[in-house]
């Protein structure tokens, strides 16, 4: 089969209506009252309200194709076939309603019948917890092949307190064509980190509660919410070696093309690692100021500041001297017309912050990228393998070049970068500016600069730890 982004998009949210789901929204990419994200990573996450019971649905089962934003993955993006830092996660949620006995064969008409997905079901791996029997039985009742359902121990979300539980994920086997690792490699089986079996959907079973005191109890209503990468799945209906080579970051592609100096993607892997660094961060970027966002240097908009930034230097790679990332903004509006019209309506707006944004920082990349350079060969000629740290603060400081990609950079290098002298300077800089304030707080606005980049870091700590350590959906 076929089928455009949209398609895809589209018969999630029918086949789950038609089976008496209420079609929730794409929400703001923005949390509305809740401090402990930084971005909405999931679907779920933006109905906590729900599953912690301080609003009752309408309707307790509900779907959604949930923009959602992951900066843990930003170092994946461009390396992997199947990272963003921007990503839809399609999902259908149960508030106390069904659980894994109709969620199971759902998730499997979905993607088998001809009538919807259609996909190849020897193509289909299930993971389940081994504890998990109840999932096991329900899977190999509706015919799975005992050999396609493996066990793993990590397939248990729980972030610490509240609704926890087991679930099933569902891996994509793409052939061994697709695979950078041989066949034997001990990680190459359906949830180790290889290119061949692709995850696409995870499916939890929250059936207990995480108590304060470290126990697990029965839920007595027991939930189900689910989470499948939109962009991977129309990566198998597009034949795609990656997500990239689909509808929705080819035009990106194209369009980046044209700025460049004759690059063309395809050709050299290290250009089609900033061609798709660029499709990948300008969806982010564009998303994030249409909801409101701005760059700055904290919170979220330090990550907005980063993604522009990083978007920025791996243009430079190609040869891009000037301002181009806001010209690109109506193309992804173009390609999420259908479901997010609002990009394009505010186009004009979004790509007027990122031109300034850009503006201002090409006015020294060129200085910064020198400045960089020459601190490598010296750290070379040195025979160091660590980056100056005061270079690295000179770099922040007056170059506006994030920490990330200065470490990066050294990366590249096989350098790494002296954090601890970072640090130092960080604080010097801080208590500079602490000192030049004075005790007192009649100073009026104050500059964000002097909050430290150690709040943001915090931030996304947090933002990580729901993701990975909690592996939350
Ligand atoms: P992976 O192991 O590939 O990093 P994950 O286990 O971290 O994925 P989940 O937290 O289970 O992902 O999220 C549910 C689904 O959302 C995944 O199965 C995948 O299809 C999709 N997804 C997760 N992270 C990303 C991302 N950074 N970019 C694109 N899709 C993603
Ligand atoms: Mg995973
Ligand atoms: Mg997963
Ligand atoms: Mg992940």
């Amino acid at each position: 089969k076929q089928l455009s982004s949209s398609e895809v998009r589209q018969m999630f949210l029918d086949f789950f209506a038609q089976h008496g789901h209420k079609i929730e929204p794409s929400a703001s990419l923005v949390p509305v009252d809740d401090p402990t994200l930084l971005w909405i990573n999931s679907g779920v996450a933006t109905m906590k309200k729900y599953f912690d019971g301080s609003v009752v649905p309408e309707n307790p089962r509900l779907v959604s194709s949930q923009k959602s934003i992951r900066t843990n993955d930003i170092e994946n993006v461009g390396k992997t076939a199947r990272h963003h830092t921007l990503f839809e996660m399609l999902g259908n949620f149960s508030v106390g309603d069904y659980f894994k006995q109709d969620a199971i064969p759902w998730a499997w008409e979905l993607l088998t019948s001809p009538d919807w997905y259609g996909l190849d079901p020897e193509k289909l791996y299930i993971t389940v917890y081994p504890k998990d029997k109840e999932a096991r039985q329900v899977w190999e009742k509706i015919g799975i092949k005992p050999d396609h359902i493996l066990e793993d121990e990590d397939n248990f979300w729980d972030i610490g307190r509240g609704p926890s539980g087991p679930d099933s994920e569902i891996f994509y086997d793409r052939g061994q064509e697709m695979n950078n690792l041989s066949e034997d490699d001990p990680e190459s089986y359906p949830g180790g980190e290889n290119e061949r079996y692709l995850e696409i959907w995870n499916i939890v079973f929250s059936q207990f509660n995480h108590t304060p005191e470290d126990t697990f109890e029965p839920l007595p209503h027991k939930n189900i919410d689910t989470g499948m990468g939109l962009e991977r799945v129309v990566s198998i209906f597009q034949h795609a070696r990656t997500n990239f080579e689909t509808d929705l970051f080819l035009p990106l592609i194209k369009a980046t093309e044209k700025v460049s100096d004759h690059k063309v993607y395809g050709k050299a892997s290290a250009d089609d690692v900033s061609f798709k660094v660029i499709a990948d961060h300008i969806r982010a970027i564009t998303f994030a100021i249409g909801d409101s966002a701005l760059p700055s240097n904290v919170g979220r908009g330090y990550v907005i500041r980063r993604l522009i930034r990083r978007a920025v230097v791996n243009g430079k790679k190609l040869g891009i001297n000037d301002a181009f990332l806001y010209q690109l903004v109506p193309t992804v509006g173009e390609i999420m017309q259908a479901y997010y019209p609002e990009v394009l309506a505010n186009a004009d707006y979004i790509a007027s912050v990122i031109k300034s944004e850009e503006d201002r920082f090409n006015a020294t990349l060129n200085d910064g990228l020198d400045l960089l350079n020459a601190t490598i060969a010296d750290t070379k000629a040195n025979h160091s393998d660590k980056i100056d740290g005061e270079a690295a603060f000179k770099l922040y400081d007056t170059y506006g070049f994030p920490i990330e990609l200065t470490r990066e950079y050294a990366e590249d290098e096989g350098l790494q970068v002296d954090e601890d002298g970072f640090d130092a300077e960080m604080h010097k800089q801080q208590n500079r500016a602490r000192n030049a304030r004075g005790n007192t707080k009649s100073m009026g606005v104050q500059s964000d600069f002097w909050i430290s980049v150690k709040d943001e870091s915090e931030y996304v700590g947090y933002d990580n730890l729901v993701v990975d350590d909690a592996k939350a959906i």
